[in-house]
């Protein structure tokens, strides 16, 4: 383990954020609060700060218990019927405006800024539910080092259990690998994700091939690695269908889900395999309309003719990758090899939704706003999913494979 380093601030390259007071992250979810939040919230007379808005509403609810499992929070703020938080008042927080930012819930004083603690240091992201950040709206983060220092400490004082467990991570199930080895493999990683001089399908491709040449030299078989290609993937199989299906219900669900709603769930899974296909079930699900996924393959996705939509694409799994929010204590303990391949279908599933969204606007062309409503969604959910130990061990099975990553983005 890397010691003295842990407590440097990593600052990903390359992002940009500023509050464009847009409101749209004070909706499409009930703000969780710790228990410290609800008690210093909810002893303010609201209703008499301000009677027309909060007079007679009930503002807090008990978290059910899958929905504080794991978490620090206890309560939540309930939303409003139009979808957002009550105390968005004219696109300004009035709990924020009314006394000051340390009133508000630790979620929101720190939101989007995200921080990820590892034995080389602490990675800083941001949220991409935000739309200043999906947009790389304001200053680069890089310029705005002595804020994110001061959030860093709040993030510390706020949560000081904050302790990620990255003492058993693995490269592929039984290959146990040391920090060090990890930080070679992700800037090998990174280096394919960076270079925007092909696909961005053929950058995930690269990646998952890289690392099934790592697992087999660690393995020391001598058999030589398949190399997956896209020309020629092959279509996919039922598995891979079945698999984009299960997991396009927990990522884009047709209705809103809250936090620890429709986590993946092996039997869901076991069923969805066994009698999707019965029911008619496999297919891409959107509000009113499924689509099979023929029709879907047939719309182009644009990130390779589009700049900002590439440029969204590639700064979301960039920062996934960096925040180390996709393997190991950063998401359910998975090894690199199925964390990176997981984000890489991922991105197939984000390329479904956003075709899947365009036709429902009855257009046969992804726009910018399609891929970030599905950005957006798609951060929104992880950041709610809990991958329990049998879910995971699902996916271990599920996405060791480098050529289906390959089959799933030629097809999607
Ligand atoms: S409490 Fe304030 S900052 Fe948090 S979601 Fe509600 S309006 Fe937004």
């Amino acid at each position: 383990m890397t010691t003295g380093a842990s407590d440097k601030l990593h600052i990903p390259e390359g992002l940009n954020y500023e509050c464009t007071g847009c409101g749209k992250c004070c909706g499409g979810w009930s703000v969780p609060l710790t228990e410290e939040d609800y008690f210093r919230i909810s002893d303010i007379d609201w209703a008499g700060k301000f009677p027309e808005k909060f007079f007679g509403k009930s503002l807090f609810r008990e978290m059910k218990d899958y929905e504080s499992a794991n978490s620090p929070y206890t309560h939540a703020i309930k939303e409003g019927a139009d979808g957002h938080c009550p105390f968005l008042v004219n696109n300004l927080c009035f709990i924020h405006s009314t006394f000051e930012s340390k009133t508000k819930p630790s979620i929101c004083q720190l939101f989007p800024y995200s921080f990820n603690k590892t034995p080389s240091g602490t990675y800083a992201t941001i949220s991409f539910y935000s739309m200043a950040a999906v947009n790389n709206s304001g200053r680069a983060l890089v310029e705005q080092r002595d804020y994110l220092e001061s959030k860093l400490a709040e993030f510390k004082s706020m949560y000081p259990d904050h302790e990620p467990n990255w003492s058993q991570i693995q490269l592929s199930t039984g290959i146990p690998m040391t920090w060090e080895q990890y930080l070679g493999h992700e800037e090998k990683l990174l280096s394919y994700i960076k270079d925007r001089s092909i696909s961005m399908d053929q950058r995930f491709v690269n990646g998952a091939n890289y690392l099934k040449a790592a697992v087999s030299e660690a393995r020391g078989t001598g058999v030589a690695p398949v190399v997956a290609k896209l020309e020629g993937a092959g279509a996919l199989k039922g598995l891979d269908k079945q698999l984009l299906v299960a997991l396009h219900k927990i990522y884009f669900p047709v209705q809103q889900l809250g936090r620890g709603e429709s986590d993946f769930n092996f039997y869901r899974f076991l069923y969805q395999c066994c009698f999707g296909g019965l029911m008619g079930g496999i297919k891409i699900r959107v509000p009113g309309k499924s689509y099979g996924f023929e029709e879907l393959e047939r719309m182009p996705f644009p990130s390779n003719d589009d700049k900002e939509v590439e440029d969204l694409i590639f700064r979301y799994f960039f920062s996934r990758i960096f925040g180390k929010h996709y393997f190991g204590a950063g998401l359910g303990q998975l090894s690199l090899v199925t964390g990176f391949n997981h984000l890489a279908i991922v991105y197939g599933l984000v390329k479904l939704q956003s075709k899947a969204i365009a036709k429902m606007r009855g257009v046969e062309q992804v726009s910018y706003l399609d891929v970030a409503a599905a950005v957006r969604s798609l951060e929104k959910r992880l950041g709610e999913t809990a991958l329990d130990g049998m879910a995971a061990a699902t996916f271990e099975t599920l996405m060791t494979s480098n050529q289906r990553v390959a089959r799933v983005l030629a097809h999607t």
